[in-house]
């Protein structure tokens, strides 16, 4: 409780306090102190409220110390459609690259978890709201390839808005495209878990993340494919309570488990000894 002095004593003396020592959780709306969210692998201590994270802490947290080995790294995005809408995309990329220190909204892998070697993918939502476009599309391909050859578990963890609109249907084609690399995977008896994070939507949700063997996702993950005011405008109906939540999709069958952030990796674990490591 060093920081409550700490801070109490800088208000004394009139000294500024840094407020991004503190975040407002949305799930309780209560100020908690940043720190503590962080150690507690970035889940609301008061609430459970699971906030975001990136693709590297989520590698961190999932794969043994120093195992994971990272695949396709170098491959960028081009801008086939010379696409501009407030802004030119290919700013866009340039932007995200610098803000994410990678080339695209995925990072694909091989590393161990509790000993166990898998095929990873991470989706990071931070580089254009995690969307899938051609180089999404081609690196999840890849590892799901890479599963078939060598025999190795695929688990992708999804966090996407979906596809990318400014590849337009290069996009598009890339759900058809995962979905067909997922089917060899299937053929050649290899596992695919998937795990949803929150949120996973639109042409993601729609084709490799909810084709998984297992299916599980963090709680309170927002799952669907159009956003709830667009399907209650086309359907002219009040959608139910908690509707494209985790839980409601765990409810109705579209969800495996829900597993909570702390036991994601041992629970992981559980299941691929269970298909026989
Ligand atoms: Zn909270």
């Amino acid at each position: 409780m060093g920081w409550i002095k700490e801070t109490l004593s800088k208000v004394r003396k009139g000294k500024k306090v840094d407020h991004s020592l503190w975040v407002k959780c949305p799930g309780c709306n209560e100020i908690v102190y940043k720190r503590e969210v962080e150690k507690n692998l970035k889940v609301c201590p008061k609430c459970n409220y699971h906030f975001r994270i990136g693709a590297r802490e989520r590698i961190d947290m999932l794969i043994d110390s120093g195992t994971f080995v990272e695949f396709d790294a170098e491959l960028s995005p081009l801008d086939p459609l010379k696409f501009k809408d407030t802004e030119k995309y290919k700013d866009r990329i340039v932007k995200a690259q610098k803000k994410t220190g990678m080339k695209d909204a995925v990072v694909c892998g091989e590393g161990k978890i509790n000993g166990i070697d898998i095929e990873l993918s991470v989706f990071e939502f931070g580089f254009l709201g995690g969307s899938m476009g051609s180089v999404v599309g081609e690196k999840i391909t890849r590892a799901a390839e890479r599963s078939v050859e060598k025999g190795l578990p695929l688990v992708i963890v999804s966090c996407s808005g979906g596809a990318r609109m400014q590849e337009s249907i290069l996009s598009l084609m890339q759900m058809a495209k995962t979905c067909a690399a997922l089917t060899r995977v299937s053929e050649a008896k290899v596992p695919f878990i998937s795990i949803l994070s929150d949120p996973t939507t639109g042409g993601v949700s729609a084709s490799f993340a909810l084709l998984g063997d297992v299916i599980m996702a963090e709680p309170g993950a927002l799952i669907g494919f159009a956003g709830p005011r667009v399907i209650e405008q086309t359907i002219g109906q009040k959608l139910p309570e908690g509707f494209q939540r985790a839980e409601y999709l765990l409810e109705h069958g579209f969800v495996d488990m829900i597993v909570e952030r702390r036991n994601l990796k041992n629970r992981l674990y559980q299941i691929l000894s269970l298909f026989g490591g």
